[in-house]
């Protein structure tokens, strides 16, 4: 991918108290003291660690559902964006093509396997220049950009904001980072999760392709990076 074709991942909001967040949940579960009285009694991140481990571990995944983050995600194409908001416990609020009129050229994303090609490259470019052109034509005619945008290509860039809990995000990079998911969502997702990794270093070990997590490929057709599961 060209770095300038390469989408733009922050992370823009998300709880500053993590671990004590999900550890007071876990904790709850198994303590008959109140719930504010082991937010306030803990601090020491070894323990709170080693809990969450053994309870996500063993599939108590409700504990981190109690945090939401949020991330402003950018530069990357419809195509993209479509697959991301197929998740459905995520919230997302994008740019609208009915509310923001293109103006001149619309910015597009280039795929890698096109781009290393020049004469394929050029090829795309022209071709992102006439639907621009036609684009323009149908705006100037008075067609609503809602109705303009039906000639406007999966490449054409957007941007989206998008929250959703940890379970989710752990669940996103599961299926998003395995080699199969498509080149474009897997390299956004991996930015978001190096995005929170920075600030909250203990979520790495989660937030792999889920043959890392299970040990095994389950995938039709295998990367080989894992053994199948004996048939
Ligand atoms: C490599 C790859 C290839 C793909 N190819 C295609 C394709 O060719 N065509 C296509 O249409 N899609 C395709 N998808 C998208 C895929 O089918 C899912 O729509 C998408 O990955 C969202 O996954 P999900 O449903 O597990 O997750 P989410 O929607 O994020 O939900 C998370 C989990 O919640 C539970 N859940 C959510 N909603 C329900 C519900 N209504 N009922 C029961 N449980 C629920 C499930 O356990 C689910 O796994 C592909 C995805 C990947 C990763």
């Amino acid at each position: 991918m060209e770095e300038n074709n390469k989408p733009v991942v922050n992370l823009i909001s998300r709880p500053e108290n993590m671990l004590k967040t999900i550890y007071t949940a876990a904790r709850t579960c198994y303590s008959a003291d109140m719930p504010i009285n082991i937010y306030n009694s803990t601090d020491d991140e070894e323990k709170m660690l080693k809990l969450i481990e053994r309870v996500v571990g063993s599939g108590h995944y409700s504990v981190i559902e109690h945090i939401q983050v949020t991330f402003a995600i950018s530069n990357v194409s419809r195509a993209c964006t479509h697959q991301l908001v197929r998740h459905r416990h995520m919230s997302f609020s994008q740019k609208s093509q009915r509310y923001v009129k293109e103006k001149g050229q619309f910015d597009y994303i280039i795929p890698p396997t096109i781009a290393r090609d020049e004469e394929l490259k050029a090829k795309f470019v022209e071709f992102m220049g006439e639907i621009s052109q036609k684009y323009s034509e149908f705006v100037e005619a008075g067609i609503p950009a809602e109705d303009a945008r039906a000639v406007l290509p999966n490449a054409a860039a957007s941007s989206i904001v998008a929250s959703l809990n940890l379970r989710e995000l752990i669940h996103l990079a599961n299926l998003r980072l395995c080699t199969r998911a498509q080149y474009e969502i897997r390299t956004m997702v991996k930015l978001m999760c190096d995005e929170l990794v920075k600030v909250e270093p203990w979520l790495a070990p989660y937030l792999v392709p889920k043959c890392v997590r299970n040990g095994f490929c389950d995938e039709d057709k295998s990367c080989g990076r894992m053994p199948k599961l004996a048939q």
